[in-house]
């Protein structure tokens, strides 16, 4: 069973030695580098010296460092989406790879200060980005969005977005706000989206989600009242399915996709 231990400061490693065996993680936009359908290591790099002195040390997965490096600007590797890449590996390297994603997003937006406008340095004590002039630091953020499976009897709630791929219907998701707690984030989305009030919310799992900074928190919640109408924006459609219809799901990997696995297996149970 692999094992990710996350690193807990920004450490220079110019100076260090890395072994050959280190994972080297690199993404563009929602893509990642790959070499063939292996995660890359450093020995598979010519030029090792100049990938450390812009690497950012994420953590150690099974003993062996991971490290996130700068997208190379060309490149005949295998790029692949980074969704199937998460969607193919067990939970302890999704967790390194979505660290080393998150980080290097956050690093690559911290290189200035925000408040003074200085060149920023990472901290080397903790995981931050310091400012060398007003001393002012900067950690990383999570963006919080909750996804939610709605229950009506023996149906579940299901709507194509139009972000989607053709075809495919999943729960209602949508970014936590300022100010708000998550289960009024799961009902303002919902009726935002589908004019439906929903009671019973209840928190089922959660799921990094690195596109490009998020957590995703899946919750369970009953029907109350209201017309299902899709908002015609974002949602193109939306009905209520049971087990026996469903229509085209999310891949398998996804929190969206548990949750709805674990519908058709228990049905009105999970309530
Ligand atoms: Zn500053």
């Amino acid at each position: 069973m692999n094992q990710f231990i996350p690193s807990l400061k920004t450490e220079p490693l110019a100076e260090k030695t890395l072994p050959g065996e280190t994972f080297v993680f690199a993404f563009h936009g929602r893509d990642m580098l790959m070499n063939g359908t292996e995660l890359p290591r450093l020995s598979d790099f010519p030029n090792k010296n100049d990938i450390q002195i812009r690497a950012l040390y994420v953590g150690n997965l099974n003993g062996i460092p991971c490290i996130g490096i700068p997208f190379p600007e060309q490149t005949e590797w295998n790029v692949q989406p980074l969704r199937a890449v998460i969607h193919s590996v067990d939970e302890a390297v999704i967790c390194a790879i979505c660290r080393a994603k998150e980080l290097m997003f956050w690093r690559e937006r911290r290189k200035f200060c925000g408040k003074c406008g200085h060149e920023m340095e990472d901290s080397g004590t903790d995981l931050a980005r310091v400012c060398p002039n007003c001393r002012e630091r900067y950690y990383p953020q999570i963006a919080p969005a909750v996804i939610t499976a709605v229950l009506k009897e023996d149906k579940i709630l299901l709507a194509h977005n139009r972000n989607f791929t053709s075809g495919v219907h999943s729960l209602i998701a949508g970014f936590v706000e300022s100010g708000e707690s998550l289960e009024q984030a799961v009902a303002r989305e919902i009726l935002e989206e589908t004019s439906i009030k929903v009671k019973n919310i209840r928190y089922y799992s959660s799921q990094p989600w690195p596109f490009p900074n998020s957590l995703m928190l899946g919750f369970v919640a009953e029907y109350e009242s209201g017309e299902l109408t899709p908002d015609g924006t974002e949602l193109e459609t939306a009905g209520w399915f049971s087990a026996d219809e469903l229509p085209m799901l999310p891949d398998h990997g996804s929190i969206a996709r548990k949750i709805i696995d674990d519908f058709i297996a228990n049905r009105q149970r999970m309530i």
